[in-house]
């Protein structure tokens, strides 16, 4: 019986280590220890207006038309902001808007698609 963990690939139980790697005789996959563990969850956990989970690259939508500061610009409901990034401030979505160009968005303004 083998004390590896199955492959996560085909879920093979003949898998074998070699210098700190395994590998599964079936079909030929390699991975690390490292990268079978679950990665821990650090620091803030974002979530939209519907408490969806947001993460870097996420597309959402705005879900109210938001007054740009200092200008006359208005982003209408509904308008979708692709490749979100999440950052630790108050307005805690960096992005770039067709049209507006970068934008900071507050998380509870938006929904994710
Ligand atoms: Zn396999």
């Amino acid at each position: 019986m083998s004390a590896f963990p199955p492959c996560p690939n085909c879920s093979s139980e003949f898998t074998y280590e070699d210098g700190g790697i395994y590998i599964c005789p079936e079909c030929a996959h390699e991975w690390s220890e490292q990268a079978a563990m679950p990665i821990e969850v650090v620091g803030k956990v974002y979530r939209d207006s519907a408490g969806n989970v947001l993460q870097d690259g996420d597309t959402v939508t705005v879900i109210k038309d938001l007054k740009l500061k200092g200008s006359a610009g208005v982003i209408k409901m509904g308008t979708k902001v692709k490749n979100i990034r999440l950052v630790g401030s108050d307005h805690d979505i960096d992005c770039k808007i067709d049209g507006f160009g970068a934008m900071s968005l507050k998380s509870e303004f938006v929904k994710k698609v």
